[in-house]
């Protein structure tokens, strides 16, 4: 019988209840257990690919294909595993299935009701998931906060499960305590509040883990403890730190994982976190810098600006400069202002390598475009991930082809070299409206060339498989409409071009590159949805080395 450990927020959103979930993984499954992670997220849509990035935050792609919430990202670099749409719910996802069934007659006639029929959805999806991955524990995070009337249904499904198995079910409050400037002293009050409205949903939380700036001290981890009615060794201290990864080795300080471990009356099977210890040790220790601009526009939102629509970019880039034993810098470059002004591309001297990642749509497109002309020409590294490699092409038959106005299709229809174009398939279901989860999505495999950078890197890395003509063979993630036109491939590879990775059953280009440059690299799919913290992806790898050198 698995065990479940549902994980909800209180008082705010963004206090990362994925990276404590995701860290609780981490630590149960160094004590020799499998471990898996769902996310349900309490909004309507079926899933998140149909979500602006500003709105949602990064679209996650797994193996199999699903647009999912980013958090799933964090499970999978902290679990090092491939998790699967089965990892993955949301209000519309578990309506929709509701619905569909009760048209097919599978109720027998009964009347469908939100209760118990939606809450009994999502604890057989919760179950599938536990059988199908065979993990010990099954961690579930309820997105959003407590409180809130959207995740109230998954919060009743959480409580029908613990009275279908007392023994078997957990759950974690990951709270906010914040320390107003003007008072200077930690409050538990909005926590007390948040644990109030908790218990009228039917759940008492087992465990606490006080999110604040600063520890939490003794006399309010008593105060939680009156007030809460849980015990003191059950609120668990989790400071603001520098890196997400170190947080397992800071949750066990308080034994997180023993305590857990001791509610269900089990004992560890062994001890090992050693390997996430010395990652932890690499990153608070790197000195040397590496500097790396990103250039897009899913950065701002009215006064802020925010990084999450790249966070799988983000974590790439770290893994990588980790693995050199350097310190990230990374800075979000708004391709819109180089469009509008281009002599502010001089700045981009100022880094060691420049990222265009995925986007969607004309907004900044002729910022990103110089930019990649600007890499090109001074020889700055240059990684252009997905629309980054579509628009490298545009480029690169515009300045050096000769190929005035090229575009893509995405952004003009009737171009005269339409060097990008939508796929055949994808022409029928943009005319239909049909948008929801139809993008070139998930895994397929890419040839990659003998002789070339891609190849070059893979194969240190020790990524993929060798054929017998020598080109490796690779598995990557994809989320695309659009696609190097083959009608152009031969004028671009006379001028220089490298097809150096091929989608081998259908002829796509999947990774460019050119000579002569310290790095020039893009890819169709996405390598930073398979980036590892203690395997980080071999592009990525050779890209950061680049950049040093
Ligand atoms: N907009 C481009 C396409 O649909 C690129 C997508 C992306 O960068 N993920 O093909």
């Amino acid at each position: 019988m698995p065990k479940y450990i549902f994980v909800a927020g209180g008082v705010m959103s963004g206090i990362g209840k994925g990276v404590t979930t995701a860290s609780i993984g981490k630590i149960l499954q160094s004590k020799g257990f499998g471990v898996t992670a769902i996310k349900i997220d309490p909004y309507i849509n079926v899933d998140a690919g149909t979500m602006n990035p500003v709105e949602h935050g990064e679209v996650f792609v797994t193996d199999d294909g699903t647009e999912c919430d980013q958090d799933i990202g964090n499970y999978e670099r902290f679990l090092n595993e491939d998790l699967s749409t089965d990892n993955y719910m949301t209000t519309g996802r578990v309506y929709d299935a509701v619905i569909r069934r009760e048209r097919n007659l599978e109720y027998g006639g009964k009347c469908v009701e939100v209760v118990p029929h939606i809450p009994n959805e999502v604890i057989d999806r919760i179950q599938k998931a536990a059988k199908k991955t065979k993990a010990d524990f099954v961690l579930i995070e309820i997105g959003g906060t407590v409180g809130e009337y959207q995740n109230l249904l998954f919060l009743e499904a959480a409580r029908m499960l613990k009275l279908q198995h007392p023994k078997d079910v957990l759950f974690v409050l990951v709270s906010y305590l914040p320390v107003p400037k003007m008072i200077g002293e930690m409050k538990t009050k909005p926590t007390q509040y948040a644990v109030r409205t908790l218990n009228s949903s039917g759940i008492q939380p087992d465990i606490i883990v006080a999110r604040s700036e600063v520890p939490i001290d003794q006399p309010r981890k008593r105060k939680i403890s009156i007030f809460c009615n849980i015990q003191e060794k059950d609120v668990i201290s989790a400071p603001d730190i520098e890196s997400i990864y170190e947080i397992p080795i800071n949750f066990e300080k308080d034994k997180i994982g023993t305590l857990i471990l001791q509610k269900f009356g089990i004992g560890a099977k062994k001890e090992n976190l050693k390997d996430w210890a010395n990652l932890v040790k690499t990153i608070k220790t790197a000195r040397k810098k590496v500097k790396i601009g990103i250039v897009g526009k899913y950065f701002e939102t009215g006064d802020f600006t925010l990084s999450d629509s790249y966070i799988s970019v983000i974590e790439a880039v770290k893994h990588a400069a980790f693995f050199h034993k350097l310190k990230p810098e990374l800075t979000w470059l708004s391709s819109e202002v180089y469009e509008k002004n281009p002599g502010k591309l001089k700045e981009l001297k100022n880094f060691d390598g420049i990222i265009v990642p995925g986007g969607f749509g004309s907004r900044g497109v002729e910022g990103k475009i110089k930019t990649i002309e600007y890499c090109r020409k001074n020889k700055i590294p240059y990684f252009g991930l997905c629309f980054g490699l579509q628009l490298a092409v545009v480029e690169f038959a515009r300045n050096v082809c000769g190929m005035k106005d090229a575009n893509t299709t995405e952004i003009v229809k009737h171009s005269k070299y339409p060097v990008i174009d939508v796929m055949p398939e994808q022409k029928a279901l943009i005319a239909e409206k049909r948008y929801g989860a139809t993008m070139r999505l998930g895994t397929y495999p890419c040839q990659v060339k003998k002789g070339t950078i891609a190849y070059s890197s893979y194969s240190k890395a020790k990524w993929g498989k060798e054929n017998k003509k020598g080109d490796i063979l690779i598995q990557e993630r994809h989320r695309h409409r659009y696609e190097l036109n083959n009608e152009f491939k031969s004028n671009l590879e006379e001028k220089g071009l490298i097809m150096s990775g091929i989608n081998p059953e259908r002829d796509l280009v999947e990774i460019i590159e050119i000579k002569n440059h310290p790095f020039f690299v893009g890819t169709q799919f996405h390598p930073e949805l398979k980036s590892r913290p203690l395997n980080p992806h071999p592009l990525f790898r050779e890209f950061i080395r680049a950049c040093i050198r």
